[in-house]
């Protein structure tokens, strides 16, 4: 399955950090971990962390998957607004769903001074804002939604936004805290060193062909014929995780990023923030630590009537149309940066649930295996989630919050 395509900005300005040889004997572990992108790599860090027995196994290479075309926005906030989720799952379970991605922001703090690569990591602001003036009450209800339940948050009106952005804005909410950025490349493989000074096995090219669940454990086999005995396994591939779901648990679309080179001044740009307006599909903006602007946005369905949105392929005429209207707006929105250049332009698959929450947990037809699908905008807050709590269910502690992102929901 092609989830990415393009002239990819990660994996370009990163050289491959480490190779790992596949697999070419059968083994035996505590843990299995299928899936080398930033959601495997967090499970299994946080598990070689407790001194369990883990491997990890990519059937490509570390890094390449989806992880790859990451923006690497990380916010607290879903992609489905507070208001919102509350009427859909309850008050407080939809509060209790912001507070875990706020705490899994802070997580990654913690886990980047554990670390021997920064990774590009950096707390910061975000904005969230109408372009369309019949677009600040939802936004408004947004901000006393979070405001009541205890979230940092400041509501700036037309003008005063004006002062500190040079787009046009109606108006929106300004967060201090809960947001951050990184490089999502670096930090996967960042994540894979350090698991591996704690045991970690490794192994790249090795595709998990069948997955067997036996009484006490799961026999599961790769395509070069290796046998795998795992006590516990951790699904963590992605979007092609959906295959083994009967259930339609995720909506696909193909979303489109463009990356400036470094740019000399921020005029426009205040505090460096996150920046997404409330459109659907919606704009976002970030920077990287050496001043490249960052915009992702122009979402389509993958399938259905647009079929050529499926082919993912990287220079036709969709493609070359979504990159220069994001390129445009770019340059309309910041008329003081002179010197915006695109210099990687790409896109990638990117899957949306009901309500904007990923699936983390068991699967009625897989006994022993635990699913961490961080599908939805925050996909990488997800994988910490999932990282967390199926840690935490392995070693046999009660994580009542899978109740959250359960599969019959
Ligand atoms: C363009 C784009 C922008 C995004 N922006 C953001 C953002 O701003 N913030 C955010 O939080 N999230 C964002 N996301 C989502 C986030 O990037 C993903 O949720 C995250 O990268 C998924 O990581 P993963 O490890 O679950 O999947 P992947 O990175 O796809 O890794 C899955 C791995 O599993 C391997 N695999 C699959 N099947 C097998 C098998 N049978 N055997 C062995 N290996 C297998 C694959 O080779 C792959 O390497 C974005 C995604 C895209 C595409």
């Amino acid at each position: 399955m092609k989830l990415v395509a393009g002239n990819m900005l990660w994996t370009n300005i990163n050289r491959i950090p480490n190779q790992y040889h596949y697999l070419n004997k059968s083994i035996q572990c505590d843990v299995l971990v299928i899936g080398g992108g930033i959601s495997g790599a967090i499970a299994a860090y946080y598990l070689a962390k407790e001194g369990v027995n883990t491997v990890l196994v990519d059937k490509n290479i570390i890094g390449y998957g989806s992880t790859s075309a990451s923006t690497s926005i990380l916010q607290y906030e879903i992609d489905t607004d507070l208001y919102r989720l509350m009427s859909m799952i309850g008050e407080k379970e939809g509060v209790k769903s912001f507070e875990l991605c706020k705490n899994a922001v802070y997580e990654i703090e913690k886990i980047i001074n554990d670390l021997e690569d920064h990774c590009d990591f950096s707390l910061t602001e975000c904005f969230y804002y109408a372009t369309k003036a019949s677009m600040v009450s939802s936004l408004k209800k947004e901000f006393d939604a979070r405001k009541k339940h205890g979230f940092h948050v400041e509501f700036l009106e037309k003008e005063e936004a004006k002062k500190r952005f040079s787009f046009p804005t109606e108006g929106g909410i300004y967060s201090k805290f809960g947001a951050a950025q990184i490089d999502p490349y670096r930090f996967t493989h960042a994540l894979i060193d350090q698991s591996i000074k704690n045991n970690l096995k490794v192994y790249e090219n090795t595709e998990i062909t069948n997955i067997c669940p036996r009484e006490n454990h799961v026999l599961l086999e790769t395509k070069n014929h290796f046998n795998i005995e795992a006590k516990k396994v951790i699904i963590a591939t992605g979007y092609e995780g959906r295959k083994y779901i009967k259930e339609k648990i995720v909506h696909l679309l193909r979303t489109f990023t463009v990356v400036t080179k470094p740019v000399k001044n921020l005029d426009g740009w205040f505090h460096r923030g996150i920046i997404r307006d409330n459109n659907d599909p919606y704009t976002y903006l970030r920077l990287t630590g050496d001043n490249r602007m960052i915009i992702g946005g122009e979402d389509e369905k993958v399938g259905g009537m647009n079929s050529k949105m499926s082919n993912l392929s990287h220079d036709d005429l969709v493609s070359n149309k979504k990159y220069d209207l994001l390129v445009n707006r770019l340059k309309s929105y910041f008329p003081e940066i002179k010197d915006i250049v695109p210099e990687y332009q790409f896109s990638g698959l990117f899957g949306v649930t009901k309500d904007g929450l990923p699936y983390i947990g068991e699967y009625e037809d897989f006994p022993h295996c635990h699913f961490s699908l961080g599908y939805g905008a925050n996909g990488i807050l997800y994988s910490i989630l999932g990282g967390q709590l199926l840690r935490d269910t392995i070693l046999g502690k009660d994580r009542p919050e899978l109740a959250l992102f359960r599969f019959n929901r």
